[in-house]
């Protein structure tokens, strides 16, 4: 039997990256996973077509984080579609290094509306439906806890919000039964933080020598979105090869 069998999920910003990665293992895992995009569209519809043709359930929702409404318009839809959604996962985010004095005020409202504010807005969204074993899981930074990088002092606000509103939603979904946890990736080879960009110069600092692969942060996911996970709520898990130690 699979672990999430009878599972529904959505996962925002799933079409490529780590998202992506978490999405194929949720449904491996036996989930019906929907997920957004906002831009990879032929990458959204090779993967609905990928996790079909292995005889699972897929939807993917255009929907652009930035726009409470959408994010909230992507929840409902994926309730719509599969009658629930037991499994949040907040994924979708946006980086940018950028020296502090020339940051753009429209670009920082925009990260923070992503980064932030839409993990706010979907937990808001999905959290009254959630039953006993539902599970919020966000994907924050291990720059929240160390950053090597100048000119990422958003991005690591933004993830060290993450961190904040996931030990106080904990709280909040407690009493629901359902658990609310931060997953902090490291240096990670997507397109964000591909292995020939600037993170190259810092990666003789990771203990573990090397990028982890986006599949190394879904194996936590599924695991935290397990039965196996159910005592643990409000945690923030790096998976890091021991960068931040
Ligand atoms: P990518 O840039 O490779 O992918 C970003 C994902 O987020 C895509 O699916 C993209 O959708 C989606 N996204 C971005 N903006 C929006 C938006 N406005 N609305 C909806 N979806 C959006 O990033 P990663 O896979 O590397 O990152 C995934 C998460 O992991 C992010 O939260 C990131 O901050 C975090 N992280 C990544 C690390 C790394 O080293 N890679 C390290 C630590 C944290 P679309 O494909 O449609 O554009």
């Amino acid at each position: 039997n699979k672990p999430l069998a009878d599972k529904k999920a959505l996962v925002t910003g799933g079409a490529r990256g780590i998202g992506a990665a978490i999405v194929k293992r949720l449904a491996e895992d036996g989930a019906s996973v929907a997920f957004t995009y906002v831009s990879a569209q032929s990458k959204a519809d090779e993967l609905v077509q990928e996790i079909k043709s292995a005889g699972g359930q897929a939807l993917a929702i255009r929907a652009d984080s930035a726009d409470a409404g959408a994010v909230k318009g992507a929840v409902e839809e994926a309730i719509q579609a599969f009658g629930g959604i037991d499994i949040l996962v907040n994924n979708a985010g946006i980086a940018s290094l950028t020296p502090y004095d020339q940051f753009d005020l429209e670009e920082f409202d925009r990260m923070v509306a992503v980064n932030m504010k839409a993990v706010f807005v979907a937990v808001q969204a999905a959290g009254p439906q959630m039953k006993q074993g539902g599970r919020v899981i966000n994907i924050g930074s291990v720059a929240a806890e160390f950053n090597p990088f100048t000119g990422n002092s958003l991005y690591v606000s933004t993830k060290a919000a993450v961190a904040g509103l996931t030990r106080a939603l904990a709280r909040d979904l407690a009493p629901q039964g359902v658990t609310v946890n931060n997953i902090q990736p490291g240096l990670i080879d997507t397109d964000m933080n591909p292995a020939n960009g600037p993170s190259a110069s810092v990666v003789n600092m990771v203990p573990l020598g090397r990028y982890g692969r986006a599949s190394e942060i879904a194996s936590l996911v599924a695991y935290i979105a397990s039965p196996e996970a159910s005592y643990i709520t409000g945690a923030t898990l790096n998976v890091d090869g021991g960068g931040s130690v």
